[in-house]
């Protein structure tokens, strides 16, 4: 395994194009400077419209979990009712999240592979009336699903317009459509590592103009996440700590990017990759964990079908130099998991078909050589031949 460089094909971190790798090995530069300052305005810039904002975004130094932590610390107090929708491990972590800050935390749990149903929400929160906040996952990474969240938020702003509308967007945003302003999002949240083709340690964090005014009222402690210190540091080039500047060189590179590429190629390129995973892995016969309506654009979740020793499909896979990721919570040891955002490629999920081929005849399975590597190519070709439709 020494000869190629892996297909990391989990769901963050993902690989890094070779301009990112080389942008992250760059000497240093004060964080005090005019140079950072012109940094930190290209990219908040550039990010601006893959959240769909035109209000203001804060970058944190630290995981996608820092910044979940730093939405609910910011517009929660302690003792505040709250409403998560959990669909998976990320709809519960936000939960345990606001739970450790002091909220009085409701969960309204779907069943894992589904998506949240906006009638049974509607219901509860026309029943329940006085929540502060509702915490969405827009991509659950768990499952392998994605949530109708334009949907969701207009049933949130219809029934309890009073309450914010916090969503964890990690592994969505920048890979697919994502309308935080017309959707009536309050703050959404994403991380370097995932769709913006970057090392870890940047979290983003966009917040409505309602968002920012409710921070001023939060009661909690809070310091090192005070979104409002961002906020005041961003408009003058800074940050208010010193930031993790060799990711911050990264997404600057990551972004050029994908500016460069559109962001209808970006989302194009995100359901191609997406119709393949899925193409490939149903013509070899495995089951998938999301129904096609609600199935994500950024990873995809595969039922071990009975039978098949994960273990040792795993290594066979591993041995041609495809990382999967498994199950997580009590999907592990049920599902793996295949990450397609980022900088993933057509190209790249041709290869894991061929891996799941070589490795399934490997181990004495039937499988026709050629066919699901065929069936991604038909399915790639036949979504970059479709129009891209808007996302919900
Ligand atoms: C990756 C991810 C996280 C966690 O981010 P870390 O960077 O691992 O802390 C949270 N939510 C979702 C949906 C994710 O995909």
């Amino acid at each position: 395994m020494t000869r190629f460089e892996p297909n990391l094909r989990i769901p963050g971190p993902v690989g890094l194009p070779p301009s990112v790798r080389a942008a992250g090995g760059r000497q240093m530069i004060n964080h005090r400077s005019p140079e950072f300052a012109a940094m930190l305005v290209r990219v908040l810039d550039r990010m601006r419209p893959f959240f769909g904002t035109d209000n203001d975004i804060a970058i944190l130094s630290c995981s996608g979990s820092g910044g979940m932590e730093a939405v609910v610390v910011n517009t929660i107090s302690p003792g505040d009712r709250v409403l998560v929708l959990s669909i998976g491990s990320f709809g519960d972590r936000f939960a345990e999240v606001a739970t450790a800050f002091g909220a009085n935390v409701t969960k309204l749990d779907f069943e894992w592979g589904t998506a949240a149903d906006p009638a049974v929400v509607r219901a509860h929160l026309a029943a329940n009336p006085g929540y502060r906040a509702v915490l969405i996952t827009h991509n659950e990474t768990s499952t392998g699903v994605i949530n109708p969240l334009a949907e969701l938020a207009a049933v949130c702003r219809e029934v309890q317009p009073e309450a914010l509308i916090l969503v964890d967007g990690i592994s969505s945003i920048g890979a697919v459509p994502f309308e935080m302003d017309a959707w009536g999002v309050d703050v959404a949240v994403t991380a370097s590592q995932k769709a913006w083709m970057s090392a870890p340690g940047l979290a983003m964090v966009a917040a409505s103009r309602r968002a920012w005014h409710a921070m001023e009222t939060t009661t909690g402690p809070r310091f090192y996440f005070d979104l409002r210190a961002h906020r005041k540091a961003h408009a003058t080039g800074e940050t208010p700590w010193t930031p993790a500047v060799a990711a911050f060189f990264q997404v600057d590179e990551g972004l050029r990017l994908l500016e460069q590429e559109t962001t209808a190629g970006v989302f194009a390129r995100h359901l191609a990759c997406a119709a393949a995973t899925r193409a490939a892995i149903a013509e070899l016969g495995f089951p998938m964990l999301a129904a096609p309506a609600h199935a994500s654009k950024t990873v995809t979740a595969v039922l071990i079908p009975d039978g098949l020793d994960w273990k040792a499909f795993n290594a066979a896979v591993t041995r041609r130099g495809i990382v999967l990721a498994g199950g997580q919570g009590k999907l592990t040891g049920k599902i793996f998991r295949v990450g397609h955002l980022g900088s993933a490629t057509v190209e790249e999920i041709l290869g894991v078909a061929a891996a799941f081929e070589g490795a399934l005849i490997e181990l004495g399975r039937p499988v026709t050589p050629g066919a699901a590597v065929a069936a991604a190519q038909r399915a790639a070709l036949a979504s970059a031949a479709a129009p891209v439709a808007e996302e919900k």
